[in-house]
């Protein structure tokens, strides 16, 4: 089959004669149909993540058609469309049992190599992986949409992780992909007061139009009056700290209400620091939150009901063919680019 291989850091070469996954008795094999391009597949591109160790064929965001089942598979059958969860969960562990799955201690990830383990993922014409990780998709949610429900997850699981109700104030700081999809997790959720964040005009018009009531630039000189204001001059009851830099995270603490908690999502630096006696005098709660945990069905009966839509995050398509060069273009960044979506079987 085809496939996209990573054969040395920074370069993807289209193999034409990758061989065939071959399913096990607990799996499903899929034809793959959209499979997305996600930002740690582009970090992870020249090795700065330790998590993409070549050879690897990349790609964890994946919907598409089940073409054969193996002989312990109950639930799913021959022709059935399926999203894929990233996070391949061994089901037996302690945390796996108390439905912690996403904290699995023997958990893999699609399109992962970090030397204790190498899964190859979906840059491929075909993947097979366990068919617990496989959601069967509603007829309305296109594969292309589909392949979005991985992000949708993690954002309906971060907002799970603080709970709010519908009359708390909730501010989401970071309106990339993952921040727009929590607004319209917020919003699907029955949350009625919610602002947002960022330094780009035109995500948070996109914010506006998913659900945020008020949003601000980042660099505001009166940002913190202006959250503060919007919340009854007390901040918000829930902060969604959805990039993971020293700037916004401190933000974030900074601006939740006493008492109140701040949902860490985002990790591109791996240590920050926090205002600590902002934390301990205010006793504000933090929450990691981590990919997603049971949240797919939701995600993907919120996409079929159009409570949560994607079709204008998705920028761009491309082909199996076509994937090197937009990993390369991404890795140099390209302006205004949310999700790029490849078709492998197209
Ligand atoms: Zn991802
Ligand atoms: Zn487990």
């Amino acid at each position: 089959m085809r496939a996209q291989v990573m054969t040395e850091y920074k370069r993807l070469e289209l193999h034409e004669d990758f061989p065939e996954p071959i399913p096990g008795p607990e799996d499903v094999l899929v034809n793959v149909e959209a499979v997305g391009i996600c930002g740690s597949d582009i970090h992870g591109f020249d090795g700065s993540t330790g998590r993409r160790i070549p050879p690897l064929v990349m790609g964890h965001e994946a919907a598409g058609t089940i073409l054969e089942v193996g002989r312990d598979v109950r639930h799913l059958c021959v022709g059935q469309r399926v999203a894929l969860d990233s996070t391949v969960f061994c089901g037996r562990c302690e945390n796996c049992s108390q439905g912690r799955i996403n904290l699995c201690d023997h958990r893999q990830v699609l399109g992962v190599s970090c030397g204790e383990y190498r899964r190859h993922g979906a840059f491929a014409q075909r993947v097979a992986v366990p068919a617990r990780i496989a959601y069967p998709v509603p007829d309305s949610v296109s594969m292309e949409q589909a392949a979005l429900a991985e992000a949708v997850s993690v954002a309906i699981h971060a907002v799970r992780r603080s709970n709010p109700r519908s009359d708390d104030a909730c501010l989401v700081v970071g309106t990339g992909m993952i921040g727009l999809l929590v607004v319209q997790a917020l919003r699907a959720s029955g949350v009625r007061s919610i602002a947002a964040i960022d330094l780009d005009a035109g995500r948070l018009e996109l914010a506006r139009r998913f659900g945020a009531v008020a949003t601000f630039k980042a660099d505001d000189d009166h940002l913190g009056a202006g959250v503060t204001a919007w919340s009854n001059h007390l901040g918000p009851q829930h902060v969604f700290e959805v990039v993971g830099a020293q700037k916004t995270v401190e933000q974030a603490i900074q601006l939740a209400r006493k008492g109140g908690h701040v949902v860490l999502v985002g990790n591109v630096s791996p240590r920050v620091e926090i205002p600590l006696q902002r934390v301990v005098a205010g006793e504000l709660t933090l929450h990691g939150s981590c990919a997603s945990a049971g949240e797919y069905d939701q995600a993907l009966a919120w996409m079929a009901d159009g409570r949560i839509d994607v079709a204008p995050i998705i920028s761009a398509r491309c082909s199996l063919s076509e994937l090197s060069d937009w990993m390369e273009r991404l890795y140099q960044g390209i302006p205004n680019t949310m999700k790029v979506v490849v078709l492998p079987n197209a």
